[in-house]
């Protein structure tokens, strides 16, 4: 099978809960990949900020804060998830909470937090055989990339879909609520000065609000492969 030849860095950016971190994990199981959420990577900050009670509008404080944070992944053999780590603790359940929701994209905006993620980002990368998802992937994070996938889908169908995700795991948020987030952070996401979300200019647009899950996987699985064929 060809996807074994090439590694190549896919880059998946798009609005909130449109499903990118569920479809980017299951294109790198397919393709032995290693799959990086740099949402989480975001999140795990805020969840720092908010435990520190650090002033987002003092540099310095941030700037402090920033050296103290160290974010890793590790595999958990029994979810099958790569997980997320903050200074060494666990904290792929607490990132998730509406609390961190409603703050990260605040704390995104913020230039200094911006640049120490990217860089550790592109080291992640840099290997190749990656697939990272997140808003500037395809835009700052890896211009480059060999194939850039921007996905979206309405509000109201993304929505559903996250409220259904979040009552799985036991957090019951009303539907009001999710909109609210969602819309916000799509609204701070692309208005922000630094790396706004925006599609890369030779990314391919995958608008899952009538697809199935197995459908999107597919659908960005042909696009790989038509791409490994090129490169
Ligand atoms: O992907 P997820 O929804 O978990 O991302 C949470 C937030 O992190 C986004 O709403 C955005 O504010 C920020 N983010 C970002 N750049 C990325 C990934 C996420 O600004 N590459």
């Amino acid at each position: 099978m060809t996807l074994d030849m090439k590694k190549i860095v896919i880059a998946i950016d798009g609005n909130s809960g449109c499903g990118k971190s569920s479809t980017a994990k299951a294109l790198a199981r397919q393709l032995r990949y290693i799959y990086i959420d740099t949402g989480a990577m975001y999140r795990a900050v805020t969840l720092f900020f908010i435990k520190h009670k650090i002033d987002l509008k003092n540099d310095l404080d941030v700037a402090e804060a920033l050296k103290q944070i160290d974010i890793s992944f590790e595999y958990n053999i029994v979810t099958g998830k790569n997980e997320t780590f903050l200074n060494g603790k666990n904290v792929e359940r607490d990132i998730r909470q509406m609390e961190v929701s409603n703050l990260v994209s605040p704390v995104s905006e913020i230039s200094q937090v911006r640049k120490k993620l990217v860089d550790q980002q592109r080291r992640l990368g840099e290997g190749k055989g990656v697939v990272m998802d997140g808003r500037d992937i395809g835009t700052v994070v890896f211009p480059n990339a060999e194939l850039k996938i921007f996905m979206t889908a309405d509000l109201e169908i993304r929505a559903k879909r996250r409220q259904l995700e979040l009552a799985e795991k036991g957090t019951k948020v009303a539907l009001n609520d999710v909109i609210d987030n969602l819309k916000n952070r799509d609204i701070i996401d692309s208005s922000r000065a630094d790396s706004p979300l925006r599609k890369a200019d030779d990314a391919h647009v995958v608008d899952t609000s009538h697809l199935t899950f197995d459908e999107q996987v597919d659908k960005i699985l042909e696009l790989i492969n038509i791409k490994i064929e090129e490169v």
